[in-house]
């Protein structure tokens, strides 16, 4: 039976104590601290916390956006099916994942950063190997390796043209911001 998860629970599984007031974190839905939760305490530097707990922006690390429970994920991103939650194992809370690719669905999207570069390669890669992709694209599988990386120093331009070349992708500017409301 799946467990009752905060707010309908109001205390604490391990310890029964209250769970969740204004601005009070609750851990995995259950608990009321890390310890409760069988979690590490936190890291309080996004620079040191997991990966899956932080978002890199303009060249450095933030925490993502921590989220208590699904009813506590703004409406817009629940009913949005290209974006995809998940319980996070660094701070016990839900985040929102990456978009995932449906090419089905999905046109075109806009980049903003190196990690929306690498998710968008990752996810175009799907279950192929680095070594098979890179085959096909005619580079050394540790070039596209970089390329998947936000935080590798090295990055092949030529490379990233072979590579989308592969997966049928083009890059394209966006040279004026949408007017507001209107999404890519
Ligand atoms: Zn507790
Ligand atoms: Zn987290």
């Amino acid at each position: 039976m799946a467990e009752t998860l905060f707010p309908t629970r109001q205390r604490c599984k391990t310890c029964s104590k209250k769970l969740g007031g204004p601005g009070v974190a609750v851990y995995l839905g259950l608990h009321c601290s890390p310890r409760c939760a069988g979690l590490a305490e936190p890291h309080q530097d996004a620079a040191t916390a997991p990966r899956e707990c932080k978002t890199e922006r303009n060249s450095h690390w933030e925490f993502k956006r921590r989220y208590r429970s699904f009813s506590e994920i703004p409406n817009n991103l629940r009913e949005d099916p290209s974006t995809s939650w998940y319980w996070c194992g660094h701070c016990g809370s839900l985040h929102i994942g990456h978009s995932r690719i449906d090419l089905t669905r999905e046109s075109h999207r806009v980049l903003g950063d190196r990690e929306a570069l690498s998710d968008l390669l990752v996810k175009s890669r799907g279950h192929a190997t680095l070594k098979q992709v890179a085959e096909v694209a005619k580079i050394r599988p540790i070039r596209l390796k970089e390329l998947e990386d936000p935080l590798s120093l090295k990055f092949d331009a030529n490379a990233l043209f072979a590579v989308l070349g592969v997966y049928r992708l083009k890059l394209a500017a966006v040279l004026r911001e949408a007017p507001a409301g209107r999404k890519y």
